[in-house]
């Protein structure tokens, strides 16, 4: 079967399970080839639902799992989106076929090989005027291009970073995976006002973790947090 066809059947699967919910997350995922996303020996897994390693103990995360937090972040086009973990850019792909060309999207990797790597399969694919990749600590937000209508974290962090919230729009909307290692629950945080906001949560989620000032200090403190927490309760 041609990838087209596979990436066909996983977005048909996708929606029957509910993942994908509306028009524009299903046209992004028929779009975006997950294949050129994951290291060419993983190709024949491309389509399987389940995240794959990418380098550095690292992961491209699972589609359902791109396709629900999309579903959530409800990108409209035309908005600025900030996405905190670029990995291997896909989430940032799916996001840009979304908002572009009128919006854009800023992605930024703390690791400088995953965001370099990020950066060229992205502008071979023809993304270069849609994503910008930053190399930095996602966790203090990137303040040159706030505010944001949009901000999503691809790896989980123990609390709502406040930076992040500060570099939101009133009316915009955070996602978030938050919480310790190995299980951590999905946040949203809708910012009613400038200083109002609302948190709901959503879906139990598996996520590595976001290291940072406004993150964990390593991954072991975010893996003890876990054991710790377990021995006490
Ligand atoms: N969204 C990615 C994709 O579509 O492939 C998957 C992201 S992966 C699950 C999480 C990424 O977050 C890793 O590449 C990791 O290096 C990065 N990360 C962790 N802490 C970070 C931080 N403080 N700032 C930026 N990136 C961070």
């Amino acid at each position: 079967m041609s990838y087209f066809e596979q990436r066909r059947n996983l977005v048909s699967i996708l929606k029957e399970l509910g993942y994908i919910r509306s028009r524009k997350v299903e046209e992004a995922m028929l779009r975006v080839p997950r294949e050129l996303f994951v290291p060419e020996e993983l190709r024949e897994y491309a389509y399987d639902d389940r995240p794959l390693p990418i380098g550095f103990n690292q992961t491209i995360s699972a589609p359902s799992i791109v396709a629900y937090m999309t579903e959530l972040l409800d990108p409209q086009p035309g908005d600025k989106v900030l996405e905190v973990g670029t990995g291997s850019g896909y989430q940032a792909a799916i996001l840009a076929e979304i908002v572009c060309p009128k919006g854009h999207v800023w992605t930024i990797e703390r690791i400088a090989e995953i965001a370099e790597s990020a950066r060229r399969r992205l502008e071979m694919l023809g993304y270069a005027d849609m994503i910008t990749v930053i190399v930095g600590d996602g966790s203090l937000g990137y303040e040159p291009q706030a505010p944001y209508d949009r901000i999503i974290v691809t790896a989980a962090a123990p609390k709502i970073p406040k930076p992040l919230i500060e570099q939101l729009k009133p009316g915009g909307k955070i996602v978030i995976p938050v919480g310790p290692l190995p299980f951590q629950v999905l946040m949203v945080v809708y910012k009613k006002s400038s200083n109002e906001i609302e948190i709901k949560r959503d879906l139990e989620v598996v996520f590595v973790p976001l290291i940072g000032e406004y993150g964990w200090r390593d991954e072991r403190e975010a893996t003890e947090y876990f054991w710790r927490e377990n021995i006490v309760i």
